[in-house]
């Protein structure tokens, strides 16, 4: 074993990780990347499918992102934000405001035209470190904006079933993933649930398994939209809180065109709050700068992190409306001040990071290439239905899930107990692509520099994987 490897094994806690699992096994221990290619201590290298847990843009070891780093650290690395302005910040702020305005409203393919009124529209930003604590703060926001504007004493959050919106306690306890929240449930607040429009899983209108490029077949009446609307009659919510378009941790679901718009409409209409976390969806992932740009949806608040520094360092940010920061104006002794903060809130380092992502991310080179892969992973994944293990295979933009399930005619699970997802990731790595999965369900998420040949590479490892794990065709 290699001696770092040891090491690890020996001192370090990994995340979502069973240790005795881990101990059994020498990890890879990556040293070195250069765009969508890792290498590790012994030189092997591998293909990063899942974007480092969905994290990185534009490649590893980009020369501009490099180069504004170094630039800025010739400056200084960090200084508080607490009490001190900075350049960099100062620049990402405004920028961040600029791509996060939803584009002008445009019929998109709902039929249903956008609105944003001014007051509404994003305006301000709040620095975190993470998406959890963009989320914190969030929660934060709309909690004591629920209550300052008289809407209610008790502010209560809603969100969807299967939700994930980070590991602090803030944000588990508006999640509703079971098997990572359930051991905690005693130190959470308490918020309500509603279905989410799971489209392959939906008990509305199920999709015929052997019709399996088709999403819904029977005529779908938008139930999913029903249960939220009925909801926000019940009672008077701070805010829904969404994924918009795919919920990444449930299982990368992609959701159906058209129902964003129509929640959105309808939390406006209930004077909810909408939170959009694009923690995983922003910066270009879902085809758009944000996912809810494809719907023409101007949330109240939107939460992004990962890739926000092209995967480079952690850094977040909450992005608000003039409406939301002006309820936290008054008189230093009234205190209404926002009452949050972290050591590193605004790093410059990060916020140079950022800038020069969105740099390349605006480009047109940028566009064009995240469009050819958009279409490339497109006609890669095609080739997956034929496998008997495939159930479902989803995508938005450059996001990806494929459903391994025990019987695709039921669409039956496969026990969590069995560790086919694990399984799989295990066999692609030995193929030289690495992507971790979720449950049965296996995320590609390539960078945007990745190649054509690269992506095959890829969707070929995944479809081995699956036939040596899980056997071959369905009959
Ligand atoms: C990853 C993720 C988070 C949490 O972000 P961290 O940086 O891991 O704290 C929150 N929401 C969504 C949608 C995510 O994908």
């Amino acid at each position: 074993m290699h001696k770092l490897a040891r090491l690890d094994q020996k001192y370090v806690w990994h995340p979502f990780t069973q240790m005795r699992d881990w101990a059994k096994r020498e990890p890879i221990v990556l040293a070195s990347g250069k765009g969508a290619v890792l290498e590790d201590v012994r030189g092997k290298k591998y293909l990063d499918a899942n974007a480092s847990i969905w994290t990185n843009l534009h490649g590893h070891n980009h020369p501009k992102l490099n180069a504004a780093l170094q630039r800025q650290l010739k400056k200084v690395a960090h200084t508080s934000a607490l009490g001190f302005a900075n350049e960099p910040a100062a620049l990402l702020a405004k920028r961040l405001v600029k791509v996060g305005r939803a584009v002008p409203a445009r019929r998109n393919a709902t039929g249903i035209a956008g609105a944003s009124p001014s007051r509404k529209g994003l305006a301000k930003v709040f620095f975190s470190d993470d998406g959890s604590t963009a989320l914190e703060v969030t929660l934060k926001m709309s909690y004591e904006f629920t209550r300052r504007t008289g809407r209610s004493r008790a502010p209560k959050f809603l969100s969807l079933q299967g939700a994930y919106h980070g590991d602090t306690v803030g944000a588990v306890s508006v999640g509703h993933i079971d098997l990572f929240h359930k051991a905690y449930g005693g130190l959470l607040f308490k918020s309500d649930q509603v279905m989410s429009p799971y489209c392959y899983r939906c008990p509305f209108n199920r999709a015929k398994p052997e019709r399996t490029d088709a999403r819904v077949t029977r005529k779908c009446n938008w139930e999913c939209v029903g249960k939220v609307e009925a909801k926000l009659k019940r009672r008077k919510y701070a805010a829904l809180v969404v994924e918009p378009r795919v919920q990444g941790a449930a299982g990368m679901i992609a959701h159906p065109e058209g129902w964003l718009k129509r929640v959105g409409k309808a939390v406006r209409a209930s004077g909810a709050q909408l939170i959009a976390d694009e923690v995983m969806t922003g910066f270009g992932r879902t085809g758009s700068m944000f996912a809810c740009h494809k719907e023409t949806v101007t949330p109240d608040f939107l939460c992004v992190a990962k890739g926000l520094t092209g995967g480079y360092l952690p850094m977040a940010a909450t992005l608000t409306t003039q409406n939301v920061f002006d309820a936290f104006l008054g008189e230093y002794e009234e205190f209404k001040t926002f009452f949050h903060g972290h050591s590193y809130t605004g790093n410059q380092l990060g916020a140079a990071a950022a800038l020069a992502s969105l740099e390349i991310l605006q480009g047109a080179e940028s566009k064009k290439k995240r469009r050819a892969l958009e279409n490339n992973l497109r006609d890669e994944l095609k080739t997956l239905w034929p496998l008997a293990a495939v159930g479902d295979v989803r995508q938005e933009g450059l996001v990806a899930g494929v459903e391994l399930v025990a019987d695709w005619r039921t669409r039956k699970a496969f026990p969590l107990k069995a560790q086919v997802g694990i399984r799989v990731c295990e066999a692609m790595a030995r193929r030289g692509v690495l992507t971790r999965p979720i449950g049965n369900v296996i995320p590609l998420l390539p960078p945007y520099c990745t190649t054509a040949a690269q992506l095959r590479k890829m969707v070929r490892a995944l479809r081995e994987a699956i036939v040596e794990v899980l056997g071959g065709a369905k009959v």
